[in-house]
């Protein structure tokens, strides 16, 4: 059966416009329906041009037999207006609809967005198979573990597909199908360098953690499952030697998670002549791990800290201690690595301009080589969205566009604030971080190489774009 598996255009921004992730959930998802007899192309309109003329004469050329999307909830409009796309071409074409959002709100999606037909919930490879067997059969999707449909005026929602347990039993994903070309740099901040070629890599599939706010549970179920290190070398020799990839971002939950796999990773990593980045917690992390990752080409760690006051870490569900945030940040530095923290303004309804002047003496202490704050997005599915629906600050009829950390202008308010003050907030503790004279000094040294300036100039270019004339939607 030809299959076409799309993620949808999403808004950039100054902040995005030069590091797109590559999709590589589709690609996985591709080389596992590929591998059992399909013909699956991927198209990523985050790259590539998604007007209807364009959509329509690939469609004309691939003429596929299924379609399907992975949408966030920032993202599920504008899937839905290529789907529109897609029936207008052709209206018998089934159009599946995967990904964070759809997963956690399969009913209402189905409810809302008429083109969606039939919903892949949680993990994608085996649901999108079983749907793409039965449809090449001429069979209905009754019976199939985690998809949802409508039918007879309802939306049937099937018993949830348990999670892959084995993940090496799944092909590696094919990035073949991408046009490799469109996607420039490292797609995480303050890896400059003209020789850079780099792309994303998942070792495990899902967290253990219970974050309030966090989506990921929903996809992947609660815990981790780990691919073995053999699998996970296969892969990136893979990646080396039939695409040039001589840089990896990992894009675990928690990368460190198992140290004795950590260190087993490490030791292959350093035969193989390449970096990588990751993101981790604060409580996984020592002296010691820093300098195993460092000493194995590891150049950058990422760390949601999401705020500097205990109170508010704690009705988050966190579960770090600022003394680890204080020990990760100092040890990642004496390693050599660059830090990248992560924060949320309004990660809890309650905080207060108190917690706020925590979360920016912290950010003052641990001295991140780069800060990124987000204002809080009680995602669909989350215990966060619960919560915000409890106390009457969203109803579950907000505009979805307007569910993006970055970009959007919060439908809601918290406690204390409303959804413009939590912007302003938002660029006050960016603005006052990066403006500090240390910072600025910082900056201005890393200028000095011909590779630094340029990178420097359009990354400081982008930030001020992003924080003084995008307008929020
Ligand atoms: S925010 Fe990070 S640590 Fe928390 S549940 Fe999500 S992935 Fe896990």
């Amino acid at each position: 059966m030809k299959i076409v598996l799309a993620r949808p255009p999403k808004t950039q921004g100054g902040l995005e416009k030069s590091s797109v992730q590559q999709p590589i959930n589709l690609c996985s998802i591709a080389a596992y329906l590929n591998a059992n007899g399909h013909n699956t192309e991927v198209w990523d309109f985050e790259v590539e041009d998604s007007g209807p003329e364009t959509v329509r004469s690939r469609l004309e050329q691939s003429r596929p037999d299924l379609f399907g999307f992975t949408a966030l909830t920032a993202t599920i409009k504008a899937a839905h207006e290529i789907a529109c796309l897609v029936k207008v071409y052709n209206p018998e074409i089934p159009i599946m609809i995967g990904g964070p959002h759809a997963s956690a709100t399969p009913k209402q999606t189905l409810e809302e967005f008429l083109n969606f037909d039939v919903v892949v919930i949680g993990e994608g490879e085996e649901t999108a198979l079983d749907i793409a067997n039965r449809l090449e059969k001429n069979q209905p999707y009754q019976g199939i573990f985690g998809s949802a449909y409508r039918e007879k005026n309802r939306v049937v929602i099937e018993l949830a597909r348990p999670v892959i347990k084995s993940l090496d039993d799944l092909p590696y994903p094919d990035r073949s199908l991408l046009k490799l070309s469109l996607y420039k740099g490292a797609s995480t901040p303050g890896l400059e360098g003209e020789n850079l070629q780099s792309t994303e890599l998942f070792t495990s599939r899902g967290c253990a953690e219970k974050c309030i706010f966090c989506t990921v549970k929903g996809t992947f179920g609660l815990g981790v499952r780990f691919r073995s290190p053999d699998h996970v070398i296969g892969e990136i020799i893979e990646c080396k030697e039939k695409f040039g990839f001589n840089h990896f971002t990992i894009e675990d939950d928690t990368f460190t998670y198992r140290k004795s796999r950590l260190k087993e990773l490490c030791q292959k990593f350093k035969e193989l002549n390449m970096t990588w980045d990751c993101d981790t917690r604060v409580d996984q992390v020592d002296e010691e791990t820093f300098k195993l990752m460092r000493d194995s080409g590891c150049v950058k760690v990422a760390f949601g800290i999401e705020s500097g006051s205990p109170r508010i870490l704690r009705l988050i569900k966190k579960r770090i201690e600022l003394d680890q945030v204080r020990n990760a940040f100092k040890a990642a530095r004496k390693a050599g690595l660059i830090t990248q923290a992560f924060f949320i303004v309004g990660s809890h309804p309650t905080e207060t301009i108190e917690d706020i002047k925590l979360t920016k003496a912290i950010i003052r202490e641990i001295k991140p080589d780069f800060l990124l704050v987000n204002v809080m997005v009680p995602f669909p599915g989350t215990e966060l969205y619960d919560i915000m629906k409890e106390r009457g600050y969203i109803n579950g009829t907000e505009d979805w566009n307007k569910f993006d950390c970055l970009h959007g202008r919060p439908a809601w308010r918290t406690d204390m604030f409303i959804g413009d003050q939590l912007i302003e907030i938002q660029k006050n503790i960016l603005l006052s971080y990066y403006l500090t004279p240390f910072y600025l000094w910082r900056i201005f040294k890393k200028m000095l190489t011909r590779e630094g300036f340029k990178y420097y100039t359009s990354a400081t270019l982008g930030f001020l774009k992003y924080l003084f004339i995008e307008d929020r939607k």
